[in-house]
């Protein structure tokens, strides 16, 4: 059984309260660790010590040194690559071949983006004339914005973590990391990563907690702090801008969606279902960019719906270390609870339940995880509770279209705006329904592809601002401007 400490100045601290909580795997339910509970003391000593950091050896490191410092913050991920995909998959059940794919490898390679960012970001400049006679120049500097706090999810926790961490870092600040109750593993052992390649103490912190009246709500809410960086839930956003407005810090919010897929009846029908499949279903529907409404055109609408069912029911769950294995366990029972509230609530309103809506039967030594059927239904109208808020689950609810009008429409009729997927051999049409989708990301005849380099963020509801490649910089750093003249 591990001891999860909270990381503070470079050191794994015991909490000075004694409060620890369980952290159980959602595969069986056993006990993975007992963690700290950070109190106001260890979150003030986390800014406290990021606070130094700013003016130390860290303040004064040139952009190289500091770049050199990030490449091997992720040659050691990698190096240890073992401990940080059982670390992850021990949190959250996912399959190996899902976490060593993409969290840990994407995790590492978030140091490597930002590093090479920073060291390629220009800045603007202009010369001019003055009214006496005289010549001025303005340039620009890029400065740290300070301490930043970095507030996480649980679905995919190194990679959502080090996607705020690697370029808060690139640009000079400090951070102290709130990682998700759920997931406290992998952030805890970044901190040993972080001291085998000599960062300096204080520049990466880990406190451990809850939100509300926990520490997530005290690191926020900190006076010391000079920037929140958030992904998780739109209620929890709402409650951490609020915690930004005193001390106006500026705050980055990567929030909740309720995704909708566009299949028109001239797509490549293969590509569709099987894009569809990953969208709805990988993660077991834990992903933020996941499908969770679909909208078929009329004349592909049964054949679709029998294909994503066949595929549905193909979704073997087992252990993660399991080659077979094509579906973890949801990450808690708290979260089990809600999502088999939505499949109750889908009956109650009267869905067609296409397949799944309960809990898949399981062998003894699993069946205390917290398991759930991928589940399809049709036949609701778009005011369903099931239609219009974001489950975080394996499951999709599907309707047809007859015209695109249409198919825009419903798509947009949601508070949400964070992602879409379009399926058409007709680009002209795509491009169309690219502009007229309320979103940060569409992809077409694609899902999850990802240039590290390109803007990530919500429309709407699902967020304020962007981050990925130079935009991050626009978070993380402040434009300070200097005017000479001679
Ligand atoms: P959550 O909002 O419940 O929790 C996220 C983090 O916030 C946790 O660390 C939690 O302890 C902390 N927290 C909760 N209340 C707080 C408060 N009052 N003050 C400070 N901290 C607080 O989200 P979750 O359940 O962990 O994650 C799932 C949600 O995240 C979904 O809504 C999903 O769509 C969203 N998400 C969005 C993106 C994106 O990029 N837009 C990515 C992943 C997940």
């Amino acid at each position: 059984m591990k001891d999860i400490r909270n990381f503070i100045n470079g050191e794994y601290l015991t909490n000075v309260s004694g409060k620890t909580f369980e952290k159980r795997t959602p595969i069986d339910n056993s006990l993975v660790g007992l963690v700290h509970e950070a109190g106001r003391t260890e979150v003030d000593a986390a800014v406290a010590a990021a606070r130094a950091a700013l003016h130390g050896p860290w303040g004064s490191m040139s952009v190289n040194a500091r770049v050199q410092l990030l490449d091997a913050v992720a040659d050691e991920i990698n190096r240890r690559f073992k401990d940080f995909l059982d670390a992850e998959v021990a949190d959250t059940g996912k399959p190996h071949h899902l976490a060593s794919h993409v969290d840990i490898p994407r995790g590492a390679a978030n140091f490597k983006i930002f590093a090479d960012t920073i060291k390629n970001a220009s800045t603007e400049s202009f010369r001019m004339a003055t009214p006496d006679g005289a010549t001025a120049l303005s340039y620009a500097v890029r400065v740290p914005r300070g301490v930043i706090a970095v507030v996480c999810p649980w679905n995919l926790p190194l990679l959502l973590m080090t996607w705020k961490v690697g370029p808060a870092l690139a640009c000079g600040n400090t951070v102290v990391v709130k990682p998700s109750e759920e997931t406290p593993s992998t952030a805890t052992l970044l901190g040993e990563v972080m001291n085998t390649v000599g960062m300096p103490k204080g520049v990466y912190n880990v406190v451990h907690g809850f939100g509300p009246d926990s520490a997530g709500a005290f690191l926020t809410g900190h006076p010391g702090i000079n920037g929140i960086t958030f992904t998780g839930e739109t209620r929890t956003g709402t409650a951490i801008m609020k915690a930004g407005a005193e001390g106006i810090r500026p705050v980055s919010l990567e929030l909740g969606g309720k995704n909708a897929a566009v299949v028109f009846a001239d797509c490549d029908f293969d590509v569709a279902v099987n894009t569809v499949t990953r969208s709805v279903f990988e993660n077991c529907g834990q992903v933020c960019l996941g499908t969770e409404r679909v909208y078929v055109e009329r004349p592909i609408f049964e054949k679709f719906v029998n294909a994503l069912k066949a595929k549905a029911e193909g979704m073997r769950p087992g252990r993660p270390d399991d080659p077979d294995t094509k579906i973890g366990p949801l990450v808690s029972k708290e979260h089990l609870a809600k999502v088999l509230s939505y499949f109750q609530k889908a009956k109650d309103e009267g869905a067609n339940i296409v397949t799944g809506g309960g809990v898949p039967a399981m062998p003894d030594d699993l069946k205390d995880g917290c398991w759930v059927q991928p589940t399809i239904w049709t036949g609701l109208p778009e005011t369903a509770s099931v239609v219009r808020e974001e489950i975080f689950g394996p499951c999709c609810h599907i309707q047809p279209f007859d015209t695109e009008e249409e198919a825009v429409r419903m798509a947009n009729d949601t508070i949400y705006g964070l992602a879409t997927s379009i399926y058409t051999s007709d680009l002209a049409r795509a491009n169309r329904l690219a502009v007229q989708i309320e979103v940060g990301l569409c992809w077409i005849n694609s899902w999850f592809l990802r240039d590290l380099r390109t803007a990530f963020g919500g429309a709407k509801q699902s967020g304020i601002g962007r981050e990925g490649g130079v935009h991050s910089l626009e978070f993380y750093t402040e434009l300070r401007n200097v005017m000479i003249k001679y």
